[in-house]
């Protein structure tokens, strides 16, 4: 396996309606329609590496039910390795999204098996596992696996890549073993306090992660693209012009994307290369933008236009 990718994943089943708007608190609405969805931040991320051509292994939980049943099944459909996605008495990860007409989504999530994904056990499948390139992660699965996943990662010479979703402050505990930051606008807002469409605000946001212990810093900006930091220089890599009709997944499938292709690079990247890989992942979300839905939207490789 040279191609190899480790997903530390949240794996949620979402329930989502859409309604004419959000409801205000102690409000009822009516809805127009109502749908149930496998996603999670990791689920979209390694089903997103998975079509890409990446040999992916997930490292999770699911609860002991059919909804857990139900997403194994699913990872085993797109040709992830399974063994390291546990099952607790926690039931699977869920999540309420209520999406009004503009597209603007409002979400809870709870947490579940997710939260049950043992560290020890996150540790031993990056030692064993073969062919390792890169390790993903967010924010969504047990930060205590996360982190010892990225450790042993880090012990391995194998790639680690945080993405910093949702927002809070357990970022910085996994900042010093991510080799690879992927923060969105808000994300990078609420971590440094500093504005990223101002190139004093991404330099002095930037230097405070670094500081932190990273080595690559990349700010997504939804349809602005995207910007690639390291220590000593910036780049900025242009989202594809599409009309988008659902930014749901955008940024799982960037992480996705950006994983794959860094695990086909041998050895350490370039930054060169770490922003040609974001110039893939930003095609690649492209797609998924004109798309409805998390994993109905997520492209092979076939389906990627220049890619
Ligand atoms: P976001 O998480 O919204 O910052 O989006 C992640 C990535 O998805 C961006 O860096 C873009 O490459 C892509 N993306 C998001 N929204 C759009 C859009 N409306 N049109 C084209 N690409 C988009």
């Amino acid at each position: 396996m040279s191609r190899a990718v480790a997903v530390v994943a949240s794996l949620n089943v979402d329930h989502l309606v859409q309604a004419p708007r959000i409801p205000e608190p102690g409000e009822t609405l009516m809805g127009f329609s109502a749908s149930r969805e496998l996603g999670g931040k990791g689920g979209n991320q390694a089903v997103a590496a998975a079509r890409l051509g990446a040999e992916v292994a997930v490292i999770g939980c699911v609860g002991e039910d059919e909804d857990g049943d139900e997403y194994l099944e699913a990872l085993r459909a797109e040709g992830a390795d399974v063994t390291h996605v546990g099952r607790s008495a926690s039931p699977t990860g869920r999540a309420a999204i209520t999406v009004d007409e503009e597209g603007v989504n409002s979400i809870v999530v709870v947490s579940g098996a997710n939260a049950d994904i043992p560290a020890v056990v996150a540790e031993a499948a990056i030692r064993e596992l073969p062919g390792l390139r890169v390790v993903a992660g967010q924010l969504e699965a047990a930060a205590d696996a996360t982190e010892r996943a990225f450790a042993a990662a880090r012990s391995r010479g194998v790639l680690t890549v945080l993405n910093t979703a949702p927002a809070g402050d357990v970022a910085w505990k996994l900042l010093p073993v991510s080799d690879v930051v992927v923060a969105n606008e808000i994300e990078f807002r609420q971590l440094t306090g500093q504005d990223p469409f101002d190139d004093n605000g991404l330099r002095r946001g930037g230097a405070e992660l670094f500081a932190a212990g990273c080595r690559w810093v990349i700010v997504t900006l939804g349809a602005g693209g995207c910007a690639v930091l390291d220590a000593s220089s910036s780049a900025h890599v242009p989202a594809v012009a599409v009309r988008a009709v659902d930014t749901t997944a955008a940024g799982d499938s960037f992480v996705g994307a950006l994983a794959a292709r860094l695990a086909g690079i041998p050895g350490e990247p370039t930054t060169a290369e770490v922003v040609a890989a974001c110039g893939f992942a930003a095609k690649v979300a492209a797609v998924v933008v004109t798309r409805h839905g998390a994993h109905p939207s997520l492209p092979t490789l076939a389906e990627v236009p220049g890619a």
